[in-house]
C-alpha cells in the first residue's frame, strides 16, 4: 500500500502506477480485534494505491538507470572500505565500486550499517516482524471478495501489538499480520487465526493456498531512536535507517522522503569537495541531514499521542472517531 502524499511529493510516481496499473483505493475498513464490528473512512478522492512490489520495484530501477544511475545486479555488497576522501563498496565476486558519498538504502538488515557501526542490531522492541502471503486474484475473485478494492485492518487483532491486514491490488491481495516485537514463532497462530477470520467473512477465494507465509520486518518508527544516520561519508535512509512510520509500518513514502532529503545533502556536500570550502566542509552537508529529517519527519513517524487502548474500541460506534483513525493510519495525521 502506498499513500497519494507520495505521488503527489514524487511526480515520477504517477506515470509509474499508470504503467504497472497500481489498484486505487477510497476506503478502509477496520475490523475489531475480535472481528465482530467494522467501523470504516471512506473518502471522495484516491487514498492510496496498491502494488505488486517486484514490478514497482522494477519500474523504480528503470527510472533510476533512465537518469543516469549505473546498477550492479544480481550482487551482493560483502564489504564496506572506508577512506579519508572516497567510500568503496565490495561486490559478491570481488568487483568494487568506489564513490565519494555512500547512501546506505541497503533495508532492514543493512549490511552498510554493520559495516560503518551505525548500527549493529536492532532492539527487539524497534521491530514489526510480520508473516504475509500474497495470493492472485482472477478479476471475478477480486470482484465477489473485495467489491470496490477497500482494505481491510484489524488493528490489536488478538490483542497483538501490531495489526493485520488485507489489501486487495488489481490481480492479487496482500494478506498478512505484524507485531511489535514479536517472533515469528509467536505470530504463526495469529497469521492462521486471521486466515480463518478473512475465509469466514468471505474475504479468500475457496481453495486459494495461504500456507508457507513469508517472514519480515519493519523498522516502526525505528529512526527517531538513532544516535545518528550519518558517519564518515555515510548516510542511512529508507529501512536501513528505521525510517517507518510507528504506527503503520508504511515505509515506502519515508524511504522516498528520507532519500530525496539525503540527496540534497549529498549535492551541497559534493559542492564542498569540489570547491574545497574549508569553512562547510563535506562533513558538516551531510551532518545537517539529522536536523533536516527531524524537522520533516518526526511527526509522521511518531506513535500517536492518545491512550490509543481507550480510543479505539469507540471507533465502530463513532463515526467521527473513525474518521480520525483513518486519517492516522493513511496520512499519519495525529490523533
Ligand atoms: C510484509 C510487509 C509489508 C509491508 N507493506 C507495506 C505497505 O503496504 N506500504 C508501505 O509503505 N510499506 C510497507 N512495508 C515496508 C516497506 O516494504 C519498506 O519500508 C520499504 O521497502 C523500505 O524501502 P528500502 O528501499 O529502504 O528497503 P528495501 O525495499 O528492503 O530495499 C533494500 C534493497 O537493498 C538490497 N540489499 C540488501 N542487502 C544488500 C547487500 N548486502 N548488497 C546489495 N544489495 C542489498 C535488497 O535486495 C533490496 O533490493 C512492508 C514491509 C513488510 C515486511
Amino acid at each position: 500500500m502506498g499513500q497519494r502524499e507520495a505521488i503527489r511529493e514524487f511526480r515520477f510516481l504517477g506515470p509509474i502506477c499508470r504503467r504497472i496499473k497500481a489498484s486505487p483505493f477510497k476506503r478502509l475498513v477496520f475490523h475489531s480485534p475480535d472481528l465482530r464490528e467494522t467501523a470504516q473512512f471512506a473518502c471522495r478522492k484516491i487514498v492510496g494505491h496498491i502494488v505488486r512490489r517486484e514490478e514497482f520495484d522494477t519500474e523504480l530501477l528503470r527510472a533510476a538507470e533512465k537518469a543516469g544511475a549505473e546498477t550492479h545486479l544480481g550482487r551482493k555488497v560483502t564489504a564496506i572500505e572506508s577512506g579519508e576522501h572516497q567510500m568503496t563498496a565490495v561486490l559478491a565476486g570481488g568487483h568494487r565500486v568506489a564513490g565519494r558519498i555512500l547512501l546506505g538504502a541497503d533495508g532492514v538488515h543493512s549490511a552498510v550499517a554493520r559495516a560503518t557501526r551505525l548500527r549493529t542490531q536492532w532492539p527487539l522492541d524497534q521491530l514489526v516482524v510480520t508473516l504475509s502471503k500474497t495470493i492472485p486474484l482472477t478479476a471475478r475473485q477480486r470482484s465477489s471478495c473485495f467489491g470496490d478494492g477497500a482494505i481491510h485492518v484489524a488493528l490489536g487483532f488478538g490483542q497483538a501489538p501490531g495489526y493485520a491486514w488485507a489489501f486487495p491490488g488489481a490481480a492479487h491481495a496482500s494478506i498478512g499480520v505484524g507485531a511489535r516485537g514479536w517472533d515469528g514463532q509467536q505470530l504463526r497462530p495469529l497469521y492462521d487465526a486471521w486466515v480463518s477470520g478473512l475465509r469466514a467473512k468471505g474475504f479468500l477465494p475457496a481453495g486459494v493456498s495461504t500456507g508457507n507465509p513469508d517472514g519480515g520486518a519493519v523498522p516502526a518508527g525505528a529512526a527517531l531512536e538513532f544516535e545518528s544516520h550519518v558517519g564518515k561519508r555515510v548516510i542511512l535512509i529508507g529501512d536501513a535507517g528505521g525510517f517507518a512510520s510507528s504506527a503503520t509500518g508504511e515505509g515506502i513514502y519515508p524511504a522516498f522522503q528520507s532519500a530525496s532529503i539525503a540527496a540534497r545533502c549529498v549535492l551541497k556536500a559534493l559542492e564542498a569537495d569540489r570547491r574545497e570550502i574549508k569553512a562547510t566542509p563535506c562533513q558538516d552537508e551531510l551532518q545537517a541531514f539529522q536536523h533536516l529529517w527531524r524537522q520533516q519527519m518526526a511527526p509522521y513517524l511518531q506513535t500517536p499521542n492518545v491512550n490509543l487502548a481507550f480510543l479505539l474500541p469507540l471507533i465502530y460506534s463513532n463515526q467521527e472517531i473513525a474518521d480520525r483513525f483513518g486519517r492516522a493510519f493513511l496520512f499519519g495525521e495525529n490523533l
